[in-house]
């Protein structure tokens, strides 16, 4: 049993003013592994308090010293990438490969944070004025379960980037991954109360955190219904927004596309981070004469997908991060049933030989229309659409038919048509062929995917605003 009974404020490990205790679970196991002592919003104000002191000195810190300390934090996290690979199995149940991968990118942002910083530049002039990226003051950073380690250290180095102090709240669910982090974070030294980390409720410390008039920026990464309700709250202070949220991206197969590359291209984009991803490519968008053999690729490719234990480096997909996301899951599966979708592979209940963990059988289903609940709404698990299309711009307009626009992608080996399709798909992310990630490229959403951008030179200045001089120069 891990217990976990401090939090992290002003520089310091301390006990939270909040005394609920949350049970912290194994997933794949479904035992309780650890316990977390809850912050409440009085916890919240203090750390608040804390950024707020440290911020009049670190937003004067040269962009020199702020690089310097953004790479003790890369090597501190870095230092720390087994046992943040072990609590991700842990607590969270992602596949080997996939913690192996997420722990490297919670220490890989810092690290691309401190590049772009020292190719940024802070003082420019445009006509007569002296143009100051001035950093906005207090962030406040809401992160869910999904990605824990990466959205805390990604978001935290743009802010230390910008010269912000930042309070964080990440989700109640990784208490063990963030401890781990917050440990590492501490050993880089940086002056007390730059950063603060508060594990708490999202309607206790994440609400106090989103009104607080001390905060003056937020960035959140969560569902789209906690992202419309922080928007309206944060109105009332003007606070600035990022907001990440959710995702039905398109998977769009294009006439001429090689089925021995699509296929495995499309499991990988659908079933990534076992379907718990915002950018899973969840509906699959295939042209109606090639439906048929394209049905029998997938069929045979999903027979060779293992859903299990995520410590066998044989497993593609982990349980459900929770009971309540494995309840989930199986309604979506049934709705999708009930509505006349027609299952290839998978279906409602645990894949055979497993009898514990929140584990749900890889699924897929074909004769999907745009307007079914299963193409509309984000599952948040290894659950596949196929649409069928007539021609590219029925693709085309069947890839736009979704609230969300963070994520599509294009799977042709013409590149110049497969450019064509991506220019005209309303998404912030456009992949052509691949799943690779461009860490300096902007991330973020369109329509109820979210507001602003993440990474590189566009999320270093989401949290800095222009402030012009003139007659200086
Ligand atoms: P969630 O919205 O329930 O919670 C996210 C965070 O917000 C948690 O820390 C939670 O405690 C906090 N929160 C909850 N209510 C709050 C409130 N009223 N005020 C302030 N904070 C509050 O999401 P989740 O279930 O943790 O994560 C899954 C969701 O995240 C999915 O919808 C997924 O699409 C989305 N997501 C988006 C991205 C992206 O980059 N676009 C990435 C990963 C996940």
């Amino acid at each position: 049993m891990k217990i976990i009974d401090k939090i992290y404020i002003d520089g310091a490990f301390v006990t939270p003013h909040g005394d609920e205790r949350f049970d912290l679970f194994n997933p794949a196991t479904e035992q309780v592994i650890g316990q977390v002592r809850l912050a409440d919003a009085d916890d919240a104000r203090a750390a608040i308090a804390a950024a707020k002191r440290a911020f009049p000195a670190f937003s004067r810190t040269s962009k020199h010293e702020r690089v310097a300390m953004l790479k003790r934090l890369h090597g501190a996290v870095l230092a720390r990438e087994d046992a943040l690979c072990d609590a991700i199995v842990e607590e969270y149940g992602a596949p080997i490969e996939r913690a192996r991968w997420m722990a490297l990118h919670a220490s890989d942002v810092l690290l691309q944070a401190a590049n772009t910083l020292e190719d940024y530049a802070l003082v420019r002039h445009i006509g007569t004025a002296e143009v100051v990226m001035q950093p906005l003051g207090v962030a406040g950073l809401i992160t869910p379960w999904n990605s824990n380690a990466g959205f805390i250290c990604g978001k935290l180095a743009a802010a230390l980037a910008a010269g912000c102090t930042a309070v964080v709240k990440p989700s109640e669910m990784s208490a063990i991954q963030t401890r781990v982090v917050t440990e590492a974070l501490h050993d880089a030294q940086l002056p007390p109360g730059v950063f603060n980390i508060v594990t708490g409720r999202g309607d206790t410390v994440g609400a106090e955190i989103s009104s607080h008039p001390d905060v003056a920026k937020l960035s959140f990464t969560g569902s789209t219904a906690v992202g419309r309700s922080i928007l309206r709250t944060a109105a009332e202070t003007f606070k600035r927004v990022t907001l990440e949220l959710g995702g039905k991206s398109p998977m769009v197969i294009l006439d001429d596309a090689n089925f021995e590359d699509a296929i495995p291209l499309a499991l990988q984009a659908g079933f990534m981070n076992s379907g718990q991803a915002c950018i899973a490519g969840t509906r699959i968008l295939v042209p109606q004469a090639r439906l048929r053999e394209f049905e029998e690729g997938m069929v045979a490719a999903v027979a060779g997908i293992h859903a299990g234990d995520p410590r066998d480096p044989a497993t593609h997909i982990g349980p459900m991060v929770s009971q309540k996301q494995w309840e989930r899951v199986q309604r979506y599966i049934g709705i999708g049933i009930d509505e006349g979708a027609r299952l290839l592979a998978g279906g409602p209940g645990r894949p055979d030989g497993i009898d514990a963990g929140w584990f749900v059988r890889p699924t897929l289903f074909s004769g999907v229309r745009n307007d079914m609940t299963i193409a509309r709404e984000e599952i948040f698990g290894p659950v596949l659409s196929i649409i069928a299309y007539r021609d590219e711009s029925e693709a085309v307009s069947i890839a736009n038919d979704t609230p969300y626009g963070l994520q599509a992608y294009v799977c042709s080996p013409d590149l110049e048509r497969a450019g064509a399709v991506a220019s005209q798909i309303v998404a912030g992310r456009v992949l052509v062929n691949t799943l690779a990630h461009e860490p300096a490229a902007p991330f973020g959403g369109f329509k109820q995917s979210g507001i602003g951008r993440e990474y590189g030179t566009f999320g270093l200045e989401a949290f800095m605003e222009p402030k012009s001089v003139l007659g200086v120069v």
